[in-house]
């Protein structure tokens, strides 16, 4: 799954207003930002084979340290303490680990049986969204409108650039989604982990950016008065 990882980012920030659109973004992305990192550096393997899934060529072969059942656990709670321990939000905390958990269970979804439960374990499970393209942007595409529709409602532009920043990362990313299963192959593996490491470290910081120009869409406080009257 690519854009639907987005779609939890945004839709977050709903349950989890003191966290920025930045952290929810990496969270939700976060075993693919490990992923690459670790096919570079030859611990993880994937194979590009023409017409492997309706979607995408991509046979991901070992990759139990980024994409294992346990290890999404593992990490989860890593970056919801480490998220604790800068911000001290507990409870944007949990959400911001269960953002990190959601990905295992998005890519369980679209990918074919090849995602492990722990590093070593020989068992692999995934439903095969992927092998529908038309089943694929409908339930990608149907989960990005609301995460679109949801951050839209509960944050309000301070400035432009939080109309404009953030209208054009949400183009962006329908713009590298839509055209992907047309576009040939990738050259190598090393070039598809590249332009992950190369795609987070530009998302990630406009994620951020977009979140220091947006702000709540109504203080909360109002509300709660007006509840006890
Ligand atoms: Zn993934």
């Amino acid at each position: 799954m690519f854009i639907g990882h987005f779609a939890v980012a945004f839709a977050t920030k709903k349950v989890a207003p003191k966290a920025s659109l930045g952290t929810l973004v990496i969270a939700a992305s976060f075993l693919d930002v490990v992923w690459p990192v670790l096919v570079l550096l030859g611990v993880e393997r994937f194979r590009i084979v023409p017409g492997f899934t309706a979607v995408n060529p991509f046979d991901f072969v070992h990759y139990p340290w980024s994409h294992s059942l346990l290890m999404t656990a593992v990490w989860s709670l890593l970056f919801a303490l480490v998220y604790f321990g800068v911000k001290g939000d507990r409870a944007g905390a949990v959400w911001v680990g269960i953002a990190v958990a959601s990905h295992w269970v998005l890519d369980f979804v679209s990918h074919r049986p090849d995602m492990p439960l722990y590093p070593g374990g020989g068992e692999r499970l995934g439903l095969g969204l992927w092998q529908s393209l038309p089943a694929t942007f409908a339930v990608e595409g149907l989960m990005f409108a609301t995460g679109v529709v949801l951050y839209a409602q509960v944050t309000k532009s301070r400035d432009r650039i939080g109309t404009i920043a953030w209208w054009a990362f949400v183009a962006l990313l329908v713009a590298l989604y839509v055209p992907g299963p047309w576009s040939p192959p990738p050259p190598s593996q090393n070039a598809v982990a590249i332009l992950g490491i190369v795609a987070i470290s530009i998302l990630g910081p406009w994620a951020y950016w977009i979140d220091r120009h947006r702000g709540p869409a109504a203080p909360a406080w109002p509300d709660a008065q007006a509840l006890r009257r």
